[in-house]
């Protein structure tokens, strides 16, 4: 568990940070206390945090201008059907952004904890989501050679991270990925969308008793990678699945 340190650590930690103090990767001030990323509380504090009105179903903000109904939705799911309930916590920027990186590219992953809280509060929150209806909390996985370069999938220990908080079921494997997909950076929403093509299938040791899922991802662009995940989870019988992303790129 990521959450969970021993004195040791905090006393390893804290000698680290004596030898190699650690500076603030968005205000450059300095870390005195051991925390094991770089991103200090005052910054973490300016993430933008995303408010209604947005899409009732892809989570999509929607301006504030337009006259606001329950559940109104964006141009794109009005005008095809989808397979996920999405809600996305902040918007990728700024410190979000700078957040994720430090985890995927400088392995940061004591950033777990914070960003993980923001998932909780936000489900605590958000009365979209029951988390009592909740069976399995599952993350979009990565491929095997992904996840053996990076050594970590980051989705996954905020998945965990969330499910330990409310003790609920968590489970690594249920979806696998078959196939590296190119970095989506870059793609036009076409090319997005076959990138994702048949990359995603259902564990074949998959019990048929789970009923209500929550996937957790990182990152939310076009949808594209949740909308394959839950194409594969519909076809065995789970009647809901909410999708929850840390951060929103558009
Ligand atoms: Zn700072
Ligand atoms: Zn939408």
């Amino acid at each position: 568990m990521v959450n969970k340190n021993s004195a040791w650590d905090y006393l390893k930690e804290g000698f680290l940070n004596l030898i190699y103090p650690l500076s603030c990767e968005n205000c450059g001030k300095s870390i005195r206390e051991s925390k094991g990323y770089s991103i200090c509380d005052d910054c973490m504090k300016q993430i933008k945090l995303i408010s209604s009105p947005y899409c009732y179903q892809c989570g999509k903000p929607l301006s504030p201008m337009v006259y606001f109904e329950e559940k109104a939705m964006c141009s794109d799911c009005n005008s095809k059907e989808k397979h996920y309930f999405n809600r996305s916590v902040a918007y990728y920027q700024g410190v979000m952004r700078k957040c994720i990186h430090l985890l995927k590219y400088k392995k940061q992953v004591k950033l777990i904890q914070p960003l993980g809280d923001l998932m909780i509060d936000y489900l605590k929150a958000d009365n979209f989501y029951d988390i009592q209806e909740i069976d399995l909390i599952i993350p979009v996985p990565l491929f095997k050679g992904d996840f053996l370069r990076r050594g970590f999938n980051q989705s996954s220990l905020l998945a965990e991270y969330v499910a330990n908080y409310f003790s609920l079921s968590f489970s690594n494997d249920l979806l696998i990925k078959n196939k590296e997909n190119v970095s989506q950076v870059g793609l036009s929403k076409i090319e997005r969308k076959n990138n994702v093509k048949n990359v995603f299938s259902i564990n074949s040791s998959f019990k048929k008793d789970i009923y209500n899922i929550l996937l957790i991802d990182d990152i939310f662009t076009t949808g594209a990678t949740v909308e394959a995940c839950c194409k594969e989870l519909r076809k065995t019988g789970i009647k809901k699945i909410f999708v929850l992303t840390l951060a929103r790129g558009i």
